[in-house]
């Protein structure tokens, strides 16, 4: 760094709030963004910062190694010219109420308009959500055996290749809000996410004033098919399915679970829906192997190929278990709150048979009509143990509900098969 360089030189501790600390006022669900205020998490030392964490969620951690590399100037600011979302979205009722969205900025992908004053005056704001429009390719819907969908030239090309509008979200938690969503107290969330984090945000316990947290997680994204209004209109159709992340399907089409399938699945039905004058939705959240990480997944596979009498679909759930200490870590008490900021209020077809999903959607006021399983014919052969574990567990299904007995009979592929 050279010597005129105006970054401080010192280290500024935040822990601790001091004289020059004075945190830009933030107050979440106000009914509009400039009385709500910026979400600031400038670099530690600037004493406007109003939040714990930093931009851009996991990735700030190689923001903090591109500096440290010498590849990134520590200084600076992003210029967002040409940066605005390609279509509006919002806002909807559900932006200002402070108890319908927690994990999540319903303002952050207007930073660049509502607070360019405050940018250009010098201040460090940066969006947390963006807008833009994608052209998909799905190998399967050109591939698929037996009736495929017809194109229509403007939701499905001729190509084969799918029109949408995609929001990429990174996760901005207030925490009481959080911690209500969570029964539990703000207290209690913030000794835990400062104690499971190896201390890695001390303001968490120290800085009681700063109510906002930037969590170095995944986000979301979230793509829409056909015309956006019709998500908001009651008097049309609005499909989606709720995806958590499975990288081992969702890229590169492992069977031993349904992820990319019914993934397919739902896209192709979100496309039929907006064919048909409605809408879809698919919704990705990053949240690898139930948010276990695909490490604690892959020794689960072994776990379970390796056990007496092989992967059976009685054992499926003890398994993930016996390694992580729960079955599921996903938690979809946050999950709707994507929902509330595109402004559903309704789901007409639920391409998903999760009844936590289900629960948590309906439990925050959002209606459900037909819920779509998967068709039979996509599970994959090694998948069927996941299946029926997780439809003699309670997940929707029209159909047979396996028996304990049945389970012991549902068999997944040995480890020396492969
Ligand atoms: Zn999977």
């Amino acid at each position: 760094m050279s010597e005129t360089s105006p970054r401080k030189k010192h280290i500024v501790l935040t822990s601790h709030p001091t004289g020059n600390q004075k945190p830009v006022p933030i107050r979440w669900g106000a009914a509009d963004a400039r009385e709500r205020g910026p979400v600031v998490a400038t670099p530690a030392g600037s004493g406007l910062r109003n939040t714990v964490g930093s931009y851009s969620g996991s990735y700030s951690v190689y923001r903090a190694l591109a500096v440290a590399a010498g590849s990134l100037d520590p200084l600076h600011k992003p210029d967002l010219t040409n940066t605005a979302p390609a279509v509006d979205l919002g806002p909807f009722p559900q932006w200002s109420d402070p108890a319908k969205i927690v994990s999540l900025d319903p303002w952050g992908h207007l930073v660049g308009s509502v607070f360019a004053g405050e940018i250009a005056a010098g201040l460090d704001v940066r969006p947390t959500i963006a807008v833009t429009r994608a052209r998909l390719t799905v190998p399967e819907l050109k591939h698929r055996e037996g009736p495929r969908l017809e194109p229509d030239g403007e939701v499905l090309m001729a190509s084969g290749e799918v029109n949408v509008t995609k929001v990429a979200l990174e996760p901005t938690w207030y925490l009481p809000g959080i911690a209500a969503r969570f029964g539990t107290n703000e207290h209690d969330l913030r000794r835990s996410l400062f104690e499971h984090t190896g201390g890695m945000f001390s303001e968490l316990v120290t800085r009681p004033d700063l109510h906002v947290f930037l969590p170095p997680i995944g986000g979301i994204t979230a793509y829409l098919f056909g015309d956006i209004k019709a998500i908001t209109d009651p008097a049309r159709q609005l499909s989606c399915r709720v995806h958590d992340e499975c990288n081992g399907s969702d890229v590169f089409g492992s069977d031993i679970c349904t992820c990319r399938p019914y993934l397919i699945h739902g896209i192709e039905d979100a496309i039929q829906t907006a064919q048909q004058g409605g809408a879809g939705l698919i919704v990705y959240n990053r949240k690898e192997g139930r948010a276990l990480g695909e490490v604690t997944k892959f020794l689960v596979y072994n776990a379970r190929k390796r056990q007496q009498g092989g992967d059976t679909a009685a054992h499926y759930f003890e398994r993930t278990e016996c390694v992580a200490g729960v079955q599921d870590m996903r938690f979809q008490e946050l999950m709707p709150d994507v929902l509330h900021w595109l402004g559903v209020t309704r789901i007409d077809r639920f391409i998903s048979m999760s009844n936590m999903k289900y629960d948590a959607i309906t439990g925050q006021g959002i209606t459900i009509g037909e819920r779509v399983p998967i068709p039979d014919d996509l599970i994959p052969d090694d998948a069927r143990v996941e299946m029926d574990a997780k439809k003699a567990a309670g997940y929707y299904t029209p159909g047979h509900v396996p028996s304990e007995e049945e389970l012991s009979h549902t068999h997944g592929r040995d480890l020396d098969k492969y």
